[in-house]
């Protein structure tokens, strides 16, 4: 059951009753958006004890009423500093904040504005919540997921030799916000030949050519929720090495799928493919984390990586992304979306991973 904004504001104050503040000023947007519903590009949020009172500016009136209306609004255009003067002026004594989302320059301007009253940092506790999503957030991230298998399968049949990486980046795109994303979800990665081993390469005018690995990473956004994919694909005709790279790539990749359970240590999760890039003789080639966490925005907690710290909790959605880069060649990964669960992960992006050869 989709959870109300309210409720999350009440799991707010009951993570922070332990730390002696009065109150805290949520300024990170991902999180006034999950705790009150706005999504303006400019804002902030004051969760009190006993109430909440939002702050936008004047452009944004009419939508934080659609979107936020059981909330006060405080109409100003230094959101947190408006907020920040509230506070003191409500007798707030001890106000915590996001330290993570507060330039240096900011916080003086807090403390101009809350004079007396005393700032506390509180770490990260709305991006914890935001770990384990509702239905209504997963309803979100597989309609996302749903976006782009189809605008994969609608692309594959059109690709050739001769198009360039931003003709395909174009395409994906256009299939996508045709097809109900309301924007992409990051920027789209085509990768083609010795690209390919650029993990994050951005879509040059390099034509595809026969032969060459394509690596396609990209996503829809849905109501504000981010998918994930990654899928890498051989221009006909496949050589051996293409292919030796795909199975271990692969077999990575479900590995770490099926270490996703609630309990399992991020870390330990990423050993489990980790071990099997290792093992094909690939361990430095991998040098990046297996996945993260998506939601509203497109990397957020949990990480898996192998300095994380920390388990997997059910009703998590997170990436696992597996890749093997070599130098002047080319290189391989496998990413979906999934949802932990008790019984077994839920898998969102449901696009083949067998390795397919085009032409
Ligand atoms: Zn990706
Ligand atoms: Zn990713």
């Amino acid at each position: 059951v989709p959870e109300t904004h309210e409720a999350r504001r009440g799991r707010l104050r009951a993570a922070l009753a332990d730390s002696g503040v009065d109150a805290v000023l949520v300024t990170g947007l991902a999180n006034v958006r999950y705790l009150s519903g706005f999504s303006g590009s400019n804002g902030a949020l004051l969760v009190t004890l006993d109430g909440s009172v939002l702050s936008s500016d004047f452009r944004y009136r009419t939508q934080v009423a659609d979107e936020a209306p059981d909330l006060e609004l405080l109409e100003a255009r230094e959101c947190d500093r408006a907020l920040a003067a509230r506070a003191a002026s409500t007798g707030v004594g001890r106000l915590g904040f996001e330290a993570h989302h507060v330039t240096v320059e900011a916080h003086g301007d807090l403390a101009s504005a809350a004079e007396g009253v005393e700032l506390v940092p509180v770490g990260h506790p709305v991006e914890e919540l935001r770990r384990v999503k509702d239905d209504g957030e997963i309803d979100a991230l597989r309609a996302a997921c749903g976006v782009g298998d189809r605008a994969l399968a609608a692309l594959l049949p059109t690709l050739r030799p001769g198009l360039t990486e931003r003709q395909v980046a174009r395409r994906l795109e256009a299939l996508m916000l045709d097809d109900g994303a309301e924007a992409l979800a990051f920027e789209t990665i085509v990768a083609a030949g010795p690209n390919s081993a650029v993990p994050h390469h951005q879509p040059t005018d390099r034509p595809l050519a026969a032969g060459d690995l394509l690596k396609l990473d990209f996503g829809a956004r849905v109501d504000g929720y981010h998918a994930d994919m990654t899928r890498t694909v051989v221009l006909a005709p496949v050589a051996d090495w293409q292919r030796e790279l795909y199975d271990v790539v692969r077999s990575a990749q479900r590995a770490g799928r099926h270490a996703l359970r609630p309990g399992a240590g991020l870390r330990e999760v990423d050993e489990e493919a980790r071990s099997v890039v290792g093992a094909a003789g690939h361990a430095d080639r991998f040098g990046h984390g297996l996945g993260h966490g998506v939601g509203l925005e497109i990397h957020e907690a949990p990480f898996m990586g192998p300095t994380a710290t920390g388990t997997l909790d059910a009703g998590s959605p997170v990436t696992v992304e597996p890749g093997v880069y070599l130098p002047g060649r080319g290189g391989v990964r496998i990413e979906d979306t999934l949802v932990v669960r008790e019984g077994g992960p839920e898998l969102l992006t449901t696009s083949t991973k067998e390795l397919l050869v085009l032409g």
